[in-house]
C-alpha cells in the first residue's frame, strides 16, 4: 500500500464522514508524505465512506451497524478495494487501539464516541479531541486513563487548541504555576444572539443550523445556538488545563476571529487568532509540535478591521447556566446534563419540541437525576441511560 509508506504516521479517524472528519481528510490529503489513514469509522454514510476508503485505502473500515457494513462491504469489493469492513462498538474500540495507529481523531458525534475514545487512552494513543461530549460525560475517569497509560489529548476544538496554542506546553498540569490566571472562553452567541427574546420560541431546526460563522454539523449547531456548546466547552477546559470553573470566562465576540485568550498574572493577555475554518486546529494538532499547511487562508485583519466582546447574558442563553451548575456539581452531573441535551436536540431537530424547551428538559432531568460518583465507566453509563429515559419521558409528555 503506497499510502502507508514507511515513516508516515497511521491515523484512526472516528467519525470519518462527519464535518470534523471531512475537514480532516482534507488536512490529511495535502500531507502523504507525514500521514497515511490506519481506519475509518463512521455510522450511516456508505457512499462516502466507499469514496474516502477507496481514496486512503485503509486497513479497516467500521460502520455502526452490520447491515451498512454489508453495503459497503459490496461496493468495496465492486471497486477492488481490500480493506476489511467491520461493524459495532467494540470494533471500533479495537480500531481506536489498533498498533498500526500512533494518531486518534476522535470526531464521533455524542456519547457514541466515548468507547472508542476510551479504547485510545488506553492504549496509550495521541488522541486528537474533537468529541467533546466524550470528556464532559467522563472527566476524571478519562483523564486518569490518559495519564496511566501515557496517552496525550490535543484539542481539537477551536477554542481549547487556541488556549492550548497560547500556553506553555508543559502548563496544563499546573496552570497555577505557569501563572495563568484566567481563560477567557470566546464565543460567537450563535444565530439567535440579536433575536427578539419572544421570538426564540417558534425558531426552526433549519435556523438553528445556520451559524453565522461555522459550518458544523447539525447536533453541534442546535448546541452553539442555545450556547449549551459553550456550557459543554467550559467543562472541556476544566479537564483539560486542569482549570476550576471560576477561572473560565465565556465572552461573546461576534467575530470569531478570536479563538480564545489566556490571561496572565502579569496583567498579559494571549490570544490566538485565524479564519474560523476547522482545518487550523485539525492541523496544528495533527503535526504538533511542529506546523504544517491547513489549506486555509491567511487571516486579513485589515478586512476584519473590528473585534467586539461582550459578557453572555444568561436569561437568553439558559443552557449556558445549567452547565455551569452541572460543571460545579461535579460527579456524574455534566453526563445527565449532556445525556438530556442530546435527547432534547434530538426531538428538536424531530420538530417534537420546541428550541426553548431544550433547557426545560435538560434542567428538569438534572432535577430528577442527582450528582453520584462518576469514578468507574459503569456509574456514568448508568447515569447516561437513566437521564436519557427521563428525558425522553419529558418529551413525550410534552409532544
Ligand atoms: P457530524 O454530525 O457532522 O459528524 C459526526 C460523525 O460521527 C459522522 O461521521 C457520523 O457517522 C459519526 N457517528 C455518529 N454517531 C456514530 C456512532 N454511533 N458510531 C459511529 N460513528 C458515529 O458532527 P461534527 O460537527 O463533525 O462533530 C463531531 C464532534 O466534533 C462533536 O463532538 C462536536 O461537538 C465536535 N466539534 C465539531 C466542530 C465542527 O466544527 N463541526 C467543532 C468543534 C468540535
Ligand atoms: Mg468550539
Amino acid at each position: 500500500m503506497s499510502s502507508a509508506a514507511a515513516g508516515t504516521a497511521g491515523i484512526t479517524l472516528l467519525g470519518a464522514t462527519g464535518s470534523i472528519g471531512m475537514s480532516t481528510v482534507d488536512v490529511i490529503r495535502r500531507h502523504p508524505d507525514r500521514f497515511h489513514v490506519t481506519a475509518l469509522v463512521a455510522r450511516s454514510q456508505v457512499a462516502r465512506m466507499a469514496e474516502l476508503c477507496v481514496e486512503f485505502q485503509p486497513r479497516y473500515a467500521v460502520m455502526e451497524g452490520a447491515a451498512q457494513a454489508g453495503q459497503l462491504r459490496e461496493l468495496l469489493q465492486q471497486r477492488g478495494c481490500r480493506c476489511e469492513v467491520l461493524s459495532g462498538v467494540t470494533a471500533m474500540e479495537q480500531v481506536a487501539a489498533a498498533t498500526e495507529t500512533q494518531l486518534v481523531v476522535a470526531a464521533i458525534v455524542g456519547a457514541a464516541g466515548l468507547l472508542p475514545t476510551l479504547a485510545a487512552a488506553r492504549a496509550g494513543k495521541r488522541i486528537l479531541l474533537a468529541n467533546k461530549e466524550a470528556l464532559v460525560m467522563s472527566g476524571q475517569l478519562f483523564m486518569d486513563t490518559v495519564r496511566a497509560n501515557a496517552a496525550v489529548v490535543l484539542p481539537v476544538d477551536s477554542e481549547h487548541n487556541a488556549i492550548f496554542q497560547c500556553m506553555p506546553a508543559d502548563a496544563t498540569e499546573d496552570i497555577q504555576r505557569a501563572g495563568v490566571e484566567r481563560i477567557l472562553l470566546t464565543a460567537s452567541g450563535g444565530p439567535f444572539h440579536s433575536l427578539e427574546l419572544s421570538k426564540l420560541e417558534t425558531v426552526t431546526p433549519e435556523q438553528a443550523c445556520k451559524h453565522p460563522n461555522w459550518v458544523m454539523g447539525r447536533k453541534i449547531s442546535v448546541d452553539s445556538a442555545s450556547m449549551m456548546n459553550k456550557g459543554l466547552e467550559v467543562i472541556e477546559a476544566c479537564w483539560l488545563f486542569n482549570a476550576r470553573v471560576d477561572q473560565i470566562q465565556v465572552v461573546i465576540h461576534r467575530q470569531s476571529v478570536i479563538h480564545s485568550m489566556v490571561q496572565y498574572r502579569d496583567g498579559s493577555v494571549l490570544a490566538q487568532l485565524g479564519n474560523p475554518d476547522m482545518r487550523i486546529p485539525i492541523a496544528n494538532a495533527l503535526a504538533w509540535p511542529e506546523r504544517i499547511d491547513s489549506g486555509v487562508a491567511a487571516l486579513d485583519i485589515f478586512q476584519v478591521a473590528h473585534l467586539d466582546f461582550a459578557a453572555p447574558d444568561l436569561g437568553r442563553y439558559p443552557c449556558l447556566g445549567l452547565a455551569m451548575q452541572a460543571a460545579r456539581a461535579g460527579g456524574t452531573a455534566p453526563a445527565v446534563l449532556n445525556a438530556a441535551n442530546e435527547i432534547a436536540v434530538g426531538a428538536f431537530l424531530d420538530k417534537k419540541i420546541r428550541f426553548t424547551q431544550i433547557a426545560t428538559v435538560v434542567e428538569d432531568t438534572m432535577g430528577a437525576c442527582p450528582p453520584g460518583s462518576a469514578q468507574s465507566l459503569e456509574a456514568i453509563l448508568a447515569a447516561d441511560e437513566q437521564a436519557r429515559a427521563h428525558a425522553m419521558r419529558q418529551i413525550h409528555k410534552r409532544g
